[in-house]
């Protein structure tokens, strides 16, 4: 277990994203006043308090966030467990600091009340909730629970298992929606080792075993390629191995029998170009010095994942015949990877510096493309976001508080399902968006306990509960008046045609608009 003793210095020092100076003083009064206030208190591990603030703050300047997000973690438990009170952070610091550390101080305060079922959707609940104030406020709580994770040994061992269990269950997944697979893994890994110990020693002494030898031949495979591409002029920016995780081989050798020999990416070869074209082009030099095995060529680039992940997979029989698989992508996509939506903050720091170059490599026209694709939703609209707030630092407040997911609410399933739609969408559209039968069988619906008429508007963080009949329903015609996802009304459509039923024609929006046009021309006249 990691219990390194740091300092600021090496937070600051760690910063993916160099810090001008008012972000380093702004550190040193953070941690001097951090230092203070636990001044004293002890981690269980019997180390400094304040340590726990300075690793946090430290995973926050690894993973490329601003300066006062890094404040943020270095202040994080002050409010919470010593005498400053938050009124003091913000006379110190200013509103927005203070801002997300009253949100992770909520965050925290999820304790176990009612069943364990209860606080999962709990936690979920609030986690979400607090994404749409501000995600920043999220990413400094899966900083703090990282930390706390590496020093779980630490704490009692009836204590450990609850802890694994929710960052398993709940930071993790939360980590991977926001795309961070750094800190994703790595709390998956140490759930996974305090959860299933058996398991965990058994699939990490196999891959001990594996790894140590795939990597020779994976070195070998490397020059090869490394060699190919030179030789077409393609400027690799980075090739190398890339071990997968113990508990992502675990979740893969399940589905194989625990059959290690059948996995092709203990190690994967990852190649990074500047641009897309390149990308596309490596793909073609590694399948021409290696065939390719059918069926295993994915293009996320064209298809991102839905977390927006981008890349090129492919396995291939490599060097004396050994399947590997190599990922190609670019700078951008590898730093997205990795740092999911925290990326974005690194980009808007670099926007200003050399950075910028390193990120957005090729044409204009091709920076372009990449800008699109790249998007998921979310990012898009924190973007928009962002744009609105460049200009005006007061508004810069405001935009804090302004739903991140503006067009767009969460709802959750009896069991904590979460189920995200468009906003004032209805019960019907979140049963169809469970299944269309839950859907064609709807007869009511509860939103947080109480029954309300199918065409309610479901507001963000609600429970709802799709009351349905047993036997095969025909849809109701009315509900097209107010269903809002595209899915649901298409479905209802194609239903109600099936069981022959008339449905209204739409109405022609055209003819009315030109009927409106006319009539305004009329007024004018
Ligand atoms: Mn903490």
């Amino acid at each position: 277990m990691s219990h390194t003793l740091i300092t600021i210095n090496d937070v600051i020092k760690s910063a993916k994203v160099p810090l001008d100076a008012g972000g380093r003083k702004l550190l040193h009064e953070a941690f001097a006043f951090a230092d203070a206030a636990h001044e004293g208190q002890k981690r269980r591990s019997g180390e400094p308090y304040v340590q726990h603030c300075l690793h946090t703050a430290k995973i926050l300047a690894e993973i490329g966030m601003d300066a006062k997000t890094i404040a943020a973690g270095l202040l994080h438990d002050a409010p919470e467990d010593t005498d400053v009170t938050l009124e003091e952070v913000e006379q110190t610091f200013g509103k927005e600091i203070a801002w997300m550390v009253d949100g992770v101080t909520k965050l925290g305060h999820i304790r176990l009340r009612g069943s364990r079922e209860e606080m999962f959707i709990e936690n979920l609940r609030k986690m979400f909730l607090a994404m749409a104030q501000d995600i920043r406020v999220v990413i400094v709580k899966l900083a703090d629970r990282l930390h706390n994770m590496r020093t779980l040994d630490a704490v009692p061992s009836e204590k450990q298992e609850r802890i694994a269990k929710e960052t398993m269950e709940v930071y993790a997944q939360i980590a991977n929606r926001l795309g961070i697979s750094e800190i994703k893994t790595e709390l998956e890994d140490l759930a996974f080792m305090y959860l299933q110990p058996e398991e965990y020693a058994l699939v990490r002494a196999m891959y001990t075993k594996e790894k140590e030898e795939y990597e020779k031949y994976i070195d070998r495979a490397i020059a090869n390629i490394a060699k190919s591409l030179k030789k077409e002029g393609i400027k690799f920016r980075e090739i190398k191995g890339r071990a997968k995780s113990i508990y992502s081989l675990y979740v893969k050798l399940q589905r194989y029998d625990m059959d290690i020999s059948r996995i092709y990416d203990i190690v994967a070869i990852r190649i990074i170009v500047p641009s897309i074209a390149d990308c596309y082009e490596a793909l073609g030099i590694v399948h021409k010095r290696y065939r390719p095995m059918v069926g295993r060529i994915k293009d996320y680039i064209s298809l991102p994942k839905p977390n927006g992940y981008q890349s090129i997979h492919t396995t291939i029989f490599g060097p004396e015949g050994r399947i590997i698989e190599v990922q190609i992508r670019t700078p951008q996509m590898h730093s997205e990877a990795e740092f999911g939506i925290a990326a974005h903050w690194i980009y808007k720091e670099k926007s200003r510096s050399s950075w910028r170059n390193y990120f957005f490599r090729g044409t204009h026209k091709e920076r372009e493309r990449i800008e699109e694709q790249r998007q998921t939703r979310w990012v898009q609209q924190l973007r928009e976001w962002q744009k609105d707030i460049a200009s005006d630092n007061e508004e810069f407040m405001k935009g804090l508080k302004i739903d991140f997911f503006k067009n767009h609410i969460f709802a959750f399933t009896p069991k904590g399902d979460i189920i995200d739609l468009p906003e004032e969408s209805t019960p019907i559209d979140f049963a169809y968006a469970i299944h269309s039968e839950v859907g064609d069988r709807a007869t009511g619906a509860k939103v947080d306990g109480k029954m309300v008429s199918l065409d309610h508007t479901i507001r963000n963080g609600q429970v709802v509960e799709i009351l349905t009949t047993k036997e095969h329903k025909v849809p109701n015609a009315k509900w097209l008046e107010f269903v809002r996802t595209s899915s649901a009304r298409s479905h209802i459509r194609r239903e109600l045609k099936r069981a022959g039923e008339k449905i209204a024609p739409l109405p022609d929006i055209t003819k009315q608009k030109a009927r409106e046009r006319r009539s305004a021309r009329k007024d004018r006249k």
